[in-house]
């Protein structure tokens, strides 16, 4: 069987969590803080703060920009549910606008169509990888005062105009999910421009706490800590951390055999009619976390009916990107998106992976290529 993606672990990931569990603390400590500090390195962030997951990391980056109940919030449907479902979990109310259909992202022109004076957010998904437009975002939300938050849970790696995603940015939220480039298993962080917002961040994914665990644990005088609002336990865990950090150091490495195996789907893939692939934007370069395609509407056979083909020749494939107003728990939102209902209905993603051969890769293409 092809996977649609496969991690890529090794002795020294093993050996990381070992080293951790031998040093009798396991929680979030020294490691998590090791980690966060690397993390902000490498995307060009002032601060970092380690979270159990994306989702998390959503939650916390909406209730910094100050989203409560009766405030409205953009995002697009196109998106797994986790961005939407942030939102609710603030007591906010979820906007869905469209996206554009050469990137799977949110253009300036769709979230404006869907503005109120209510709106306090937007959330901008960096789809599969492909960094969304930020500045252009920014133009349209700054003056009105709504804050943009980056879901670049999938854009580890991914470049935003010739700087890392998330490089200056003032909410980022990323994934270590084993479905995205690098993994934790399960594990998330957010990073911040604003030093005052990374304190409350931490202070809220610790149960308000105005004193971390671990840093009572290291003082050699007696500390109280004080609960000072109601917070979470978001917390990552110094084992996932070790992962982290060893992970870290192979993202340009999975980065550039991603865009290699990328590129060579899009040759293989060149003369079927009316086929679109995921892709650079204009703006910046995508790290491939989803190779996509989009299935032009007389393909000889249904998406549906290829993805069960592809399986039945031991290929794992997937639909394209879902899209939450589709979903009997965003039934009650209302959603005119032409696009999305397209790009999700038309869609599949392609296994891509570190170690995927030359003849694996040919084989799901010529899947895709195969006449009725
Ligand atoms: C995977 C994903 C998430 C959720 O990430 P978790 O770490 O699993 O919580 C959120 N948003 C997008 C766009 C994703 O692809």
């Amino acid at each position: 069987m092809i996977p649609v993606i496969r991690p890529v672990l090794g002795e020294e990931e093993a050996e990381a969590v070992a080293a951790v569990i031998r040093s009798g603390w396991v929680a979030q400590g020294p490691r998590v803080a090791e980690f966060e500090t690397a993390f902000a390195g490498r995307a060009g962030a002032a601060h970092a703060v380690a979270t159990s997951s994306c989702t998390t990391a959503l939650h916390l980056a909406l209730l910094l920009a100050g989203v409560g109940p009766g405030d409205e919030v953009v995002v697009p449907s196109l998106s797994f549910i986790a961005t939407a479902n942030a939102v609710r979990y603030t007591g906010g109310t979820v906007v869905f606008a469209d996206v554009d259909l050469a990137t799977g992202n949110l253009t300036p022109k769709d979230v404006e169509a869907v503005l109120t004076p209510r709106t306090r957010a937007v959330v901008l998904v960096d789809q599969g990888g492909i960094p969304a437009d930020l500045d252009a975002m920014r133009a349209l939300c700054d003056p009105r005062g709504i804050t943009v938050v980056e879901d670049a849970a999938c854009a580890a790696g991914s470049e935003y105009q010739g700087r890392p995603v998330g490089a200056g940015a003032e909410l980022t939220a990323w994934s270590f999910h084993p479905r995205k480039l690098i993994t934790t298993g399960e594990g998330g962080m957010l990073t911040l421009r604003d030093e005052a917002a990374a304190r409350r961040a931490r202070r809220l994914r610790e149960h308000g706490m105005s004193v971390s665990a671990a840093d009572r644990h290291g003082s050699a005088k007696v500390v109280l800590e004080e609960y000072e609002e109601t917070g979470f336990n978001y917390r990552m865990t110094d084992m996932q951390a070790a992962v982290g950090l060893v992970q870290l150091g192979r993202l340009d490495a999975i980065v550039a055999r991603r865009r290699e195996l990328a590129e060579r789907y899009r040759r293989l893939l060149a003369d079927v009619p009316g086929l679109a692939c995921a892709g650079d934007p204009p703006h910046g370069r995508t790290n491939y976390q989803s190779f996509w395609v989009l299935l032009p509407d007389d393909h000889p056979i249904g998406r549906d009916d290829l993805l069960q083909r592809m399986l039945d020749a031991g290929i794992s494939a997937r639909r394209g990107i879902m899209a939450a107003h589709r979903e009997p728990a965003y039934a009650d939102v209302p959603a005119d998106l032409p696009v999305t209902d397209r790009f999700t209905a038309r869609s599949l993603i392609l296994p891509l992976f570190h170690a995927m051969t030359a003849a694996e890769q040919d084989r799901v293409a010529e899947a895709v290529a195969a006449r009725a």
